[in-house]
């Protein structure tokens, strides 16, 4: 079916991005949990308990928005975290968030473009992307400055949508996206591009093996992953060595 969604053209594509978390950023969190049914949450909790907090390693998430990645990392005992996003809108939401549930130590905040990270080689044992990949321009450069900046032994993982792999979820899938979402969008947020471009950006963003080769290009090993709900959504991970 052709649904008329269109690639954005490359020099127009920040902007935008930027324009439509500028324009969500305070009802971000309820949205996430209505136009997912609440199962972004269960993606995020596997998406924790691959990642492994652990005490002592550093973590550093990308497009960290307004923070469930990083306090996952938080409460599961992970050790410093630093919380980045390229949009400072977003980052508010998430210290706001991340100070009513008291999580302030070992924390830090910086607007920070995954595309070009101002940190030093080998610095982190972690690094993180959640449903953040999808937004970048250049999504090669970001998998590279997250290989650059993690030390030897550490890992990457990635949450993102993906490619459902389940043939009779994909009508009900098309139909939530297409029509239910955009509707939401209008009736909710009051913002129906954002949610137009929503559906659309999921749709042009590489499938799961298509990103494991992107992951293995940017120079990862054992690269891996796993589908969620059927394919809807995945987690890739790899190693630098
Ligand atoms: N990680 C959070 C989560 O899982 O709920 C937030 C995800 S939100 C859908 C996507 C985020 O990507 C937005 O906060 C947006 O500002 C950010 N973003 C877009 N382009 C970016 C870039 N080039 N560098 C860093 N963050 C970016």
């Amino acid at each position: 079916t052709d649904f008329g969604y269109r690639a954005v053209p490359r020099e127009e594509k920040k902007p935008l991005v930027r324009a439509v978390f500028d324009s969500v950023a305070n009802r971000y969190d309820v949205m996430n949990d209505l136009m997912s049914l609440g199962v972004h949450r269960v993606w995020k909790r596997i998406f924790n308990a691959e990642l492994a907090p652990q005490p002592g390693l550093k973590l550093l998430d990308l497009a960290g928005g307004t923070g469930d990645v990083t306090f996952g990392w938080l409460a599961g005992g992970g050790g410093p975290a630093i919380m980045t996003d390229i949009n400072v809108n977003m980052l508010s939401v998430g210290r706001d968030r991340a100070i009513s549930r008291g999580f302030v130590s070992d924390l830090s905040f910086c607007v920070v473009d995954a595309e070009q990270i101002p940190l030093p080689d080998r610095c982190m044992d972690r690094v993180t992307i959640s449903f953040g990949l999808r937004n970048c321009t250049d999504k090669m450069a970001v998998l590279r400055e997250a290989r650059r900046v993690l030390k030897p032994g550490g890992r990457f993982l990635c949450l993102e949508f993906s490619r459902v792999q389940v043939a009779a979820l994909a009508p009900i899938y098309d139909a939530w996206s297409f029509k239910v979402l955009p509707a939401m969008g209008t009736f909710v947020a009051k913002d129906r591009e954002s949610y137009q471009y929503l559906a659309e950006s999921i749709r042009m963003f590489p499938d799961q093996e298509t990103l494991a080769d992107m992951f293995r290009e940017a120079g990862f090993t054992q690269v891996r992953y796993t589908s969620l709900s059927g394919g809807i959504a995945a987690i890739h991970s790899g190693w630098r060595l």
